[in-house]
């Protein structure tokens, strides 16, 4: 089975995505940007899709009421968004992986706060995506 692996900056973290993704959807929210960078990039995989091989300094942030960002308590690297309410799917930030996903759109665009311009072939939502992203699966070859 084909796969991409990640880890964190230190090699603490350390997993790999099995077979699919969800296309990667950069989100430009305000708690993104303190969290991450000016915009962070995130795809989204089953649990199924999903094994960590070492989850060593893995801490969990509860960064809203609804919401958890996992990060590396050694190195800092900001990785995973997850909701408190679900366990079936992670979101897994694109910068920890070994290989590209390709990007689908923008989510919370009217907080945009990079002036990057943006090209237009991607779908810009000015808030949440409402889960419209969930069905541009990404088959990793
Ligand atoms: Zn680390």
């Amino acid at each position: 089975m084909k796969s991409i692996s990640g880890n964190c900056l230190c090699g603490s973290i350390q997993f790999k995505i099995f077979d699919k993704c969800r296309y990667s959807v950069l989100c430009h929210c305000t708690m993104c940007q303190k969290s991450n960078a000016e915009f962070s990039n995130y795809t989204k995989v089953q649990k199924d899709n999903f094994k960590f091989l070492s989850k060593k300094n893995l801490k969990w942030f509860y960064s809203s009421k609804n919401f958890k960002r996992g990060f590396c308590s050694k190195c800092g690297s900001s990785l995973f968004f997850q909701s408190q309410h679900s366990n079936t799917e992670i979101a897994v930030s694109t910068g920890s992986l070994n290989s590209t996903v390709p990007v689908k759109g923008h989510i919370y665009y009217k907080d945009k706060k990079s002036n990057l311009r943006f090209s237009g072939n991607h779908k810009k939502f000015q808030q949440s995506s409402k889960g419209l992203f969930d069905k541009y699966i990404f088959k990793i070859k």
